[in-house]
């Protein structure tokens, strides 16, 4: 089996833009992975709807 599309997640078009960092939730304090991008926006990586405690308010605590 090949895999023509291979390269997709390699391709450096945004790679630069975004920093993998943990994140910490403003509301309950838990704490996730997530994409730290440019514009300082907290995206927890997987979890589009944000925390399990329904806030979307992150803060990176690393980086
Ligand atoms: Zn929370």
């Amino acid at each position: 089996m090949t895999s023509p599309q291979q390269t997709y997640e390699t391709s450096t078009e945004t790679t630069d833009e975004r920093l993998k960092v943990a994140a910490r939730c403003r509301e309950c304090g838990g704490i996730y992975s997530a994409w730290l991008f440019a514009d300082d926006t907290v995206q927890p990586i997987g979890r589009k709807d944000g925390c399990r405690c329904g806030a979307s308010a992150f803060e990176a605590i690393s980086k």
